[in-house]
């Protein structure tokens, strides 16, 4: 029996993961100790992520839609049934008829591979389906990495990191006991997983975390830490409608601001649940501005939740890319004949009858998947994808 060791790619902080493998199967975990940043820690879902390897609902090779049914297909039949179609609708068409999708858990080489393929036939979009948290948070570049949190004297938790990337439980419990005094703080309406371990579980209105934020930089200002002089915007902003907006108290604001201000170390910590947070874009800002208002050893830690989020914005950054809200309006408006899902599902990301019904409606759709899903249920070639454990590639974690 043989153990392969490789990076858990179901979020950005990419812990180190081994299995044990006999012959071709995945026969379970096995500890690993690789030393990484978050070495020999692995949450459940990295633990028993191989377990997906065989999931009953898996690609394990290729399939043709034969009268309506998907049918065991070899590889050269499907690509030659694929690229007989597409030949065709190009033919009628071009191939600005065709459109492109893929997702950022892909190895940053399948992301350029995707790219290359795109730009080669001249197809009318490719895009990229970041959820969509991610891309606001990963845009402006200007996270802190999550050594931030480490020895922390106040961490302001807003999100579910407890769940989403649950290595980083470790650190948060931490930072909260390391010395007398120390603070964690979780801005959340629910009572999550995270907010069950805060010092004070602040739990304000849903949607309204750019509120509690603008309220942390009011109370800023009113003790002195942010001068007359920057964000002129504050003044004009009415501190008692912002807290009865959020759903919060005075008090509390006033503490998390102090002990945000007034500890050695600091971090706020970014990381919004998939769609929970609506204005992720402006949260990011204005945590930063906290960030950087309160002098050194301040931390602002941005958390996408795509296991390759970094790796594929690099990718996409080279331009030509279509966003997902303009690819899905194209598909609905007829723009597209055919649609082509690398490692994607946009019948999953973006579940709508009226979706479901134009890509139905297309004259070829076609999925590279490792699970049936929804597009496959709409597709008339499958073709069996890897997982990041059975192949080679890199990705861009979130700590480098
Ligand atoms: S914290 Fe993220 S990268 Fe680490 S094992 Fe869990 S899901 Fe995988």
């Amino acid at each position: 029996m043989d153990t392969r060791q490789s990076k858990c790619l179901l979020c950005p902080l990419g812990c180190d993961v081994a299995f044990r493998v006999k012959g071709e199967a995945v026969v379970g975990p096995e500890f690993c100790a690789a030393a990484g940043p978050h070495s020999a820690r692995v949450c459940a879902r990295g633990l028993y992520g191989a377990d997906l390897l065989m999931h009953p609902q898996r690609v394990a090779n290729p399939f043709v839609r034969k009268d309506g049914v998907l049918r065991d297909a070899s590889w050269e039949s499907a690509v030659e049934a694929l690229g007989s179609s597409l030949r065709r609708i190009a033919v009628a068409h071009g191939w600005q008829s065709v459109a492109v999708v893929t997702e950022p858990t892909r190895s940053t080489a399948e992301l350029e591979a995707v790219d290359r393929f795109a730009r080669s036939l001249g197809v009318g979009a490719v895009s990229c389906l970041f959820e969509p948290q991610d891309w606001p948070l990963v845009a402006a570049e200007d996270s802190d990495g999550v050594s931030a949190i480490t020895e922390a004297n106040c961490v302001i938790v807003l999100g579910d990191p407890f769940f989403s990337h649950a290595v980083l439980a470790k650190d948060i419990i931490d930072a909260k006991y390391t010395a007398r005094g120390n603070s964690l703080f979780v801005v959340d309406p629910r009572r999550s997983n995270t907010a069950w371990y805060a010092s004070e579980h602040v739990q304000n209105r849903p949607g309204s975390e750019a509120l509690v934020l603008a309220c942390i930089l009011k109370a800023l200002r009113a003790s002195g830490k942010i001068g007359s002089g920057t964000l002129p915007w504050l003044d004009a902003a009415d501190e008692t409608s912002l807290l009865a907006a959020a759903g919060i108290g005075r008090d509390v604001v006033a503490r998390m601001a102090r002990a945000y201000a007034d500890g050695a170390k600091a971090a706020i910590v970014v990381a919004p649940a998939a769609r929970a947070v609506h204005d992720v874009a402006l949260v990011a800002r204005l945590a930063r501005l906290i960030a950087g208002s309160c002098g050194g050893g301040k931390g602002c830690v941005l958390l996408p939740s795509g296991g390759n989020v970094l790796g594929a914005r690099e990718v996409v950054s080279k331009g030509g890319w279509t966003s997902a809200p303009a690819l899905v309006h194209g598909i609905a408006a007829g723009k597209y004949k055919a649609l082509l899902n690398l490692g994607a599902d946009v019948l999953c990301s973006f579940p709508s009858p009226a979706l479901t019904a134009a890509v139905r409606g297309l004259e070829c759709v076609a999925s590279l998947s490792l699970f049936r899903g929804e597009i496959e249920s709409a597709s008339s070639v499958v073709l069996a994808g890897a997982s990041w454990l059975e192949s080679d590639g890199s990705a861009v974690l979130f700590d480098g």
